[in-house]
């Protein structure tokens, strides 16, 4: 496998395209949306920087890797010769299935389709298309330059061919895969979503405020970051759509997502993304935005 398409250039696709491109591959970074392509662009060449200044890469290895992005919103021409395509869109069940739909007309045979979906059934997705033992999660951590993880989840009609090259090629760009089943939020976000939807409900029930449920965790449980401020640089959006693949398809109570991420998505307060969630990023600078007291009418 040498030529890649990424869908979607959003926080993971850049960060996913970004990986590829450093170790050469060829990346068609393919999106809807041409003014996100460009803010990807102006995202990897700036984390690119970041890894120069710190002395990981030189300038001519940061010009290699931009010279190995194409980005493109003709999916047909993104996907028409490529080895593997990995989907990063919008974490959108009808998205996803249009896209894998698209994607098994347009994409060669023999193509392994592959998507970084946090929590969507790999086996829902498989079936939409002609090909569901070449269907497989290839679920990166964010940031996806710095985290060594993958996940890599097994649809129920997923091949142990394809299984077996996805995890090499895992290995080969550096990161540690690690198997799961297919069954809601896998593992990571089985794990991580209650307790980001528990520290929502901690702040909704005014048991203490966001620097202060944040403290807590990072001080008391040695976490690098507070679940609010990492539910903010995941996408509150994200995890709104995670949490309700769990509740759904667990039918269990115990996933519900807690009113006040429900109002503050409606709001548009996604977190990074949109400059503003339990933070306010609109300086440049993480500002509190609630401390201390917090009214459930927030
Ligand atoms: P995002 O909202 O930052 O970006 C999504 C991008 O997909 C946007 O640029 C949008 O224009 C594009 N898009 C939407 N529909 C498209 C289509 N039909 N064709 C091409 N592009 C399309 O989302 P994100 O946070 O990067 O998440 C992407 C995927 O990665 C989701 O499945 C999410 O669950 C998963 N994920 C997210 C994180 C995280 O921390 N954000 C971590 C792991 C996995």
């Amino acid at each position: 496998m040498h030529k890649i398409a990424v869908i979607g250039s959003g926080t993971m696709g850049n960060g996913i395209a970004h990986v590829f491109a450093q170790q050469g591959f060829a990346v068609n970074l393919v999106d809807i949306s041409q003014a996100n392509l460009d803010r990807a662009l102006a995202t990897i060449a700036k984390n690119l920087d970041r890894q120069v200044t710190k002395g990981l890469l030189d300038e001519a290895a940061k010009a290699a890797t931009l010279a190995h992005i194409q980005p493109t919103t003709d999916m047909a021409f993104g996907v028409s010769d490529r080895d593997l395509v990995i989907e990063a869109a919008t974490e959108q069940v009808e998205t996803k299935l249009a896209i894998f739909r698209a994607l098994d007309e347009k994409a060669p045979e023999g193509c392994i389709l592959a998507t970084n979906t946090s929590s969507i059934s790999i086996t829902k997705i498989g079936a939409v298309t002609k090909r569901p033992q070449l269907v497989i999660g290839m679920h990166f951590m964010n940031p996806v330059p710095v985290m060594k993880l993958v996940e890599i989840i097994n649809g129920y009609n997923t091949s142990p061919e394809c299984t077996d090259a996805i995890v090499a090629l895992s290995k080969k760009i550096g990161k540690v895969p690690v198997p799961a089943n297919d069954y809601p939020g896998f593992v990571a976000n089985r794990i991580l979503m209650p307790m980001i939807n528990e520290a929502i409900y901690t702040l909704y029930e005014s048991v203490a405020g966001v620097d202060e449920i944040d403290t807590v965790m990072k001080l008391g449980m040695a976490h690098p970051m507070g679940p609010l401020q990492l539910a903010d640089f995941i996408g509150l959006d994200v995890c709104l759509s995670i949490l309700r693949v769990l509740h759904e398809g667990f039918g269990d109570t115990k996933y519900r997502p807690c009113p006040l991420l429900v109002n503050m998505v409606t709001a548009g307060k996604l977190g990074v993304k949109s400059g503003e969630g339990f933070y306010n990023y609109l300086h440049g600078t993480k500002d509190l935005i609630v401390s201390g007291q917090f009214t459930k009418t927030c």
